[in-house]
């Protein structure tokens, strides 16, 4: 299957491109994104045959239906990649919290966030294209405590691949910084910056548009691409949890096969919320996807409202940093697949233009006839924490925020899944706080007061980070950047 543009063709780019070609130069036409030409369908008949597949026969049947170029062989060694879960025969175990709602665990691998769901076969998809082609690429990231460890960990030793990977110094969880820090491989390099997120993103961007850079690069025969989640080999592997989940309220006899369910995502890229979409079209009995944000709630007014307004936004810092984004990109693939290509075009125009955009009043109908929005403030947050671990449910504070759209998002008593897209390990302090009211513990202290709280184990892929080599010392100033990535090519 093909892909075509979000902002239609500018007569540069092909009219349609392949997987891999989506994959490898991810931007289109006039700064758009690409999206499958048709979507497969996957509904009853689709279900019915995959109610007793495991995870990974269910993702080869959905990759197949997508008919990726990609080698049946790389397939499958990507999805192998499963198998280093928790449980690999159920990499993505299901928890019952409340009579109609589960929580969906994306956070069994091995950097205990939902990016490993997507990274993971990822890394593998491209490192094989980039040796198939015998060509080499840099994956440039900026990142604020998620993204990097996952990306350092996919790519590390991977042929034809080197990451470069930012970070601010100080603004990211100390076990979030130790998993990049003691990452040791001759194709990573790890720099922490002096400064916040949005000097690390900023000088990431610069970087991305400077044409000595871009020169040097194309000296030593480099192709320059992102690991973000406008890659559509992200997306792809973002779909196949969503249905693996309902199947898996199947089989539980949660639900009847054709019962209408919520799903319930954290977003802040929307691209978990996309994949949600997308299985929803091709045929998931979904009744409707809540999105559930924390104080940056752009998501919120585009979905209550139909504006999305960044005019007067700056973003906030929250207990849940993975979702503190404002230009919220995969929304970008819904009004397409709503509105059309010129639609889009006219809106992201704006987006860029203006700092804002809005929807028709029919335009806003089609959107709140599959989404429903709420956000979720830290204090609420801490609460719902409490809470749940009062019942014997402990999460952390991007999975808190789903509690709250499922108590103001519903019309219906249906049953529900919420995502989580962390373990409690890594947004310790901020957990303790809500369990023990105790203020500003270190990583490591606040995880030994939840360990004795919840009376469980740290896990030792945690606990051994605190005892691990430093191999990645670098830091430096964000104009020193530039050179610094070249010594290391
Ligand atoms: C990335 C991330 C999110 C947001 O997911 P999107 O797909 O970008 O909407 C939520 N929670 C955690 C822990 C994350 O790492």
């Amino acid at each position: 299957m093909n892909f075509i543009e979000t902002r239609g063709n500018d007569g540069k780019h092909p009219v349609e491109v392949t997987f891999s070609e989506a994959i490898l130069a991810p931007i289109a036409s006039f700064g758009g994104i690409y999206v499958p030409k048709t979507l497969p369908d996957l509904g009853q008949t689709f279900l019915q045959q995959h109610l007793n597949s495991n995870y990974k026969v269910l993702a080869k049947a959905v990759l197949n239906a997508f008919e990726i170029d990609i080698d049946s062989a790389v397939i499958d060694e990507a999805l192998n990649l499963y198998d280093q879960f928790d449980d690999p025969n159920n990499p993505v175990p299901l928890a019952k919290v409340k009579e109609d709602l589960y929580v969906s665990e994306l956070y069994h691998g091995p950097t205990r966030a939902f990016k490993d769901m997507a990274l993971q076969p990822f890394g593998v998809v491209l490192s094989s294209l980039a040796q198939k082609r015998n060509e080499n690429y840099l994956i440039m990231a900026a990142t604020s405590g998620d993204t990097g460890p996952a990306a350092l960990e996919t790519f590390k030793n991977r042929a034809n691949v080197q990451v470069a990977c930012l970070y601010p110094d100080g603004g990211t969880s100390d076990v979030q910084r130790l998993q990049m820090v003691t990452e040791d491989a001759s194709n990573l390099k790890v720099i922490g910056i002096h400064g916040d997120f949005d000097d690390a993103q900023n000088a990431l961007k610069r970087l991305l548009g400077s044409a000595t850079f871009k020169a040097k690069l194309k000296e030593q025969h480099i192709h320059l691409s992102a690991a973000n989640s406008v890659n559509f080999g992200r997306i792809i592997f973002q779909l196949i949890y969503h249905i693996y989940s309902y199947l898996e309220l199947v089989r539980s006899d949660a639900i009847n096969l054709g019962d209408k369910v919520y799903l319930d995502v954290p977003s802040g890229n929307f691209g978990n919320a996309l994949g949600g979409y997308y299985a929803m079209k091709m045929g998931l009995p979904v009744e409707k996807i809540l999105i559930a944000s924390n104080r940056n709630n752009v998501l919120t007014q585009l979905i209550k409202q139909g504006q999305y307004d960044l005019r007067d936004m700056s973003v906030v810092s929250t207990s849940s940093p993975a979702m503190d984004i404002l230009k919220s990109s995969n929304v970008e693939r819904i009004l397409f697949d709503m509105f059309g290509d010129t639609r889009t075009k006219e809106l992201m125009a704006n987006l860029d233009n203006d700092k804002h955009y809005e929807l028709t009043a029919e335009e806003l109908i089609q959107f709140q006839r599959i989404f429903s929005a709420d956000f979720c403030t830290d204090e609420e947050g801490k609460q719902y924490i409490k809470d749940a671990f009062a019942k014997g449910y402990l999460m952390d504070p991007h999975t808190a925020t789903c509690f709250k759209a499922y108590d103001t998002c519903r019309d219906k008593k249906l049953m529900t899944i919420a995502y989580s897209t962390a373990e409690w390990t890594k947004f310790s302090p901020t957990i303790a706080n809500a369990l023990t009211g105790e203020q500003g513990a270190s990583d490591s202290d606040a995880l030994k007061a939840i360990a004795k709280e919840a009376n469980i184990s740290i896990p030792d892929m945690i606990n051994s980070l605190f005892d691990k080599d430093i191999a990645q010392k670098t830091l430096i100033d964000k104009q020193d950047i530039e050179t610094e990535i070249l010594a290391f090519l």
